[in-house]
């Protein structure tokens, strides 16, 4: 999860120039021409509304230009040329799950319900495959108006929203392992949890996050990078070790609520945890 500064797109330009071109008869043309005003009001109802999809109307356009439409996304014509740059605009970090690598985009309003905005650049965000994993998810319940959080607009997103507990059972043979809310009295904690469910689950961070357990359990410093290979530590130096890790990965990334940042929070703050790891650390060393 992060908040992302979206990639600049002259949208309406772009739809002026499809507009236009007779060319694209299969899909597009002339229905886009006709029914121009309908979508570019879309795109104004949508970023006016902080692409909820709470508050957004899907607009009235046929058929055959909601094809079109999907169809400029699947094969983009020549003069759509921003979708590998939103791809691109998150190098480290998946803005939708906080997991690694985002490779492909998502549509935050999923294109298969909401075919008006299946090319409107703010409706595309760098995803990895937790797109997939996701399905079509967006909306909760009614009552709490919850719903998907959105890179472009969710300004809390640059917050710190996660963190996980960690429980040790059998002394430290196994970990029960749980994904937990910062701040539980959140304006917003009713989305973040529709969200984190939803989206940053369902993508494996907690599969995740065991597989770290392990490695940390072999060699935390294989792990925790700030800790010291050759040297006995006590435990406020794995305090200064995690800390420093928290903030690097936080730095790095743009974003709190990436993988790494969550499990060293975790660690920072799950009872017996530091003792833990400064006995695994020192074993090593001997
Ligand atoms: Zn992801």
């Amino acid at each position: 999860m992060k908040k992302l500064t979206p990639v600049r797109v002259r949208d309406l330009s772009h739809l002026d120039k499809l507009a236009e071109n007779d060319k694209l008869h299969l899909t597009s043309y002339p229905e886009l021409s006709r029914q121009k005003e309908l979508v570019v009001q879309a795109y104004k109802d949508y970023d006016n509304n902080c692409g909820n999809p709470w508050l957004i109307t899907s607009p009235i356009i046929c058929e055959k230009l909601k094809a079109g439409l999907l169809s400029h996304y699947s094969y983009p014509p020549g003069s759509i040329d921003y979708f590998e740059k939103i791809t691109n605009s998150s190098p480290d970090v998946c803005p939708m799950c906080g997991g690694f690598k985002p490779f492909t985009r998502d549509h935050l309003l999923p294109k298969a319900d909401y075919q008006a905005w299946s090319i409107f650049s703010k409706n595309l965000v760098p995803a990895c495959d937790c797109n997939l994993k996701r399905g079509s998810a967006l909306k909760g319940d009614e009552a709490t108006q919850a719903r998907v959080l959105h890179p472009y607009y969710d300004q809390f997103l640059s917050d710190r929203l996660l963190s996980c507990k960690i429980t040790p059972r059998n002394n430290f043979k196994f970990f029960d392992l749980k994904l937990i809310f910062i701040s539980p009295e959140h304006p917003e904690i009713a989305s973040i949890k529709f969200h984190t469910h939803n989206i940053v689950i369902k993508s494996g961070i907690e599969k995740w996050l065991k597989g770290q357990l392990v490695k940390l359990k072999i060699k935390p410093s294989n792990v925790i990078q700030t800790l010291p290979k050759r040297k006995q530590v006590t435990k406020v130096d794995v305090i200064e070790a995690l800390e420093d890790c928290l903030e690097r990965y936080d730095e790095q990334t743009g974003t709190c609520n990436n993988w790494n940042s969550i499990l060293c929070h975790g660690l920072l703050n799950s009872e017996g945890m530091l003792s833990w790891l400064v006995e695994k650390h020192n074993n090593n060393i001997v």
